[in-house]
């Protein structure tokens, strides 16, 4: 039996690891470089409380339940998950009415805890929010992560428990027998498969029509954002929602696990989806600001270490398309606009639940749910640096500078899997620091170079031909 699962975001990257659960062949498509490149990489990275969901929809069920799986989630799989809660503040009677629905609707899809609170209480426990703040919904169970964190880690995990990795693998067919699956063509060639799943992301509307499947019907939603640098301080404990608007949760002002404060995202419908679609725009920076003033009124932009952009994969009707359909052994996991991240370990379950029923799979007796993270030298004490470097020497000589991250860490990096610039960015922090990769990028791609045994100048900054050199200078 071998099943197929089309994309290595963290939604096919915990489905994979699912599979690998059962006594089946898993094979795992990216087109992409490497796992997490779409969009996984640029979210708010928010583990939702989930009371912003109607009850009733697929949405609500399974950010439910993902939200409840992370802890252990990210104790198996070694990733940091912090559960920082969040205040959504309102400003003025309409928005405490607001506050009093989402309390309503959190409780009755049964999210624990929730509480509104005064602008004094708030401000007792967020001292930068505005002042004029006047009460707040607090939900303790809101967590945060560094979405490529769950990806990689699932992937790896995976690996381990024997799952075949294809990145730069694009599937352009879905191969059929009548009815039924029973393969993909991809740019590397053809693979017979019993069963494929569609976690394709923005595209999982094209890969439907593959297999001659009418659903999902999506379309590009854009959120930017702006990273500051750690000297803005704790300028937020918890993450900090304005009263949700029509199309979004708003723009918020976060924490990131890393110690930096995030502003954003905007929500803005695009025509069409483009290659520039993750772009960020001066009107769209400005207002992702703008919203972030208005909840706390100090943040300075000016401090700004990076602007990006994430695309949401907005489904018609607002719903998730998750299980099987039409086509015998055609399952998808589509439309996974947020809270897809939260969502991610349930629906995984369930529909990897769904697939063994389906095929009477065994279990894999031999699966092992641990996967262990890099070592990280700069949360290491003083004892145990010396202990590293002693044992291998690379531990020793610091590249990245901001995130003091060790050539010992790219090294092992790389021995994990990641063959691009930012590849090595997403599983060590290189690069993510305040002079996001000025000083260390060079130094990277060397590394790359070396341990990978190609020229500098076939390194990318993340795959596709996106060369950072052309060449030497001096020969
Ligand atoms: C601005 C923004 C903010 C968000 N904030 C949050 C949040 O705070 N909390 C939350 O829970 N959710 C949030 N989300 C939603 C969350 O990011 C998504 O639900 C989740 O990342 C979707 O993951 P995925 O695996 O479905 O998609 P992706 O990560 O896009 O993975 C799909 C993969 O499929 C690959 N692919 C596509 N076509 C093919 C093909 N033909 N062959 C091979 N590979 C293919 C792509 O390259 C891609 O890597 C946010 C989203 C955005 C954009």
């Amino acid at each position: 039996m071998r099943i197929g699962v089309i994309g290595a975001g963290v939604v096919g990257a915990l489905i994979a690891r699912e599979l690998c659960r059962y006594d089946v062949e898993v094979h795992l498509f990216e087109r992409e470089a490497d796992v997490a490149f779409g969009v996984s990489k640029a979210n708010s990275g928010v583990i939702h409380g989930c009371f912003h969901e109607q009850p009733g929809t697929a949405r609500a069920r399974f950010c439910v339940e993902g939200n409840a799986m992370y802890a252990t989630l990210a104790q198996e799989l070694d990733f940091p998950f912090l559960r920082i809660g969040a205040h959504v503040v309102a400003f003025d009677a309409d928005d405490v009415a607001t506050l009093k629905r989402l309390k309503e609707q959190g409780e009755q899809i049964g999210v624990p805890d929730l509480a509104i609170i005064s602008g004094e209480e708030l401000r007792a426990r967020e001292p930068y929010v505005s002042p004029d703040a006047q009460a707040a919904l607090w939900s303790p169970t809101v967590g945060i992560v560094e979405p490529w964190d769950v990806a990689i880690a699932a992937v790896e995990n995976a690996r381990d428990n024997g799952l075949n990795l294809h990145l730069g693998t694009e599937v352009t067919g879905i191969v059929l027998d009548g009815e039924r699956v029973t393969g993909v063509q991809t740019s590397q060639g053809d693979y017979r498969l019993d069963a494929v799943v569609n976690a394709a992301g923005l595209y999982a509307d094209r890969v439907a029509r593959m297999a001659g499947v009418d659903r999902p019907v999506l379309h590009p939603r854009r959120g930017e954002y702006l990273l500051l640098d750690k000297q803005a301080g704790k300028m937020a404990n918890s993450v900090l929602f304005p009263a949700p608007t029509n199309n979004s949760k708003g723009i918020l002002v976060l924490p990131t696990v890393d110690g930096n404060i995030l502003l954003g995202p905007t929500a803005d419908d695009l025509p069409e989806l483009t290659p520039d679609a993750i772009a960020t725009s001066p009107t769209g920076l400005a207002a992702a600001v703008a919203g972030a003033k208005r909840l706390v009124p100090a943040v300075d932009p000016r401090l700004t270490i990076k602007t990006f952009a994430g695309v949401r994969p907005e489904p018609a009707g607002g719903e998730f398309v998750i299980g099987p359909t039409e086509v015998s052994g055609f399952y998808q996991a589509a439309g996974m606009r947020s809270p897809g991240l939260t969502a991610a370990p349930a629906v995984a379950h369930h529909l990897v639940e769904e697939i063994a029923a389906a095929f009477a799979l065994g279990r894999n007796e031999a699966f092992d749910p641990v996967r262990h993270g890099l070592p990280r030298f700069s949360a290491l004490s003083p004892r145990d640096r010396a202990a590293l470097i002693e044992k291998d020497p690379s531990y020793g000589r610091i590249v990245c500078r901001c995130n003091e991250v060790t050539e010992g860490e790219i090294v092992a990096a790389i021995r994990r899997g990641a063959r691009t610039v930012d590849g090595i960015k997403f599983r060590t922090r290189a690069g993510f620091g305040r002079c996001q990769g000025g000083f260390c990028t060079a130094r990277i791609l060397s590394i790359l170079a070396r341990e990978l045994g190609v020229r500098p100048e076939d390194v990318t900054a993340r795959g596709r031909g996106d060369s950072i050199v052309v060449g030497r200078v001096r020969p």
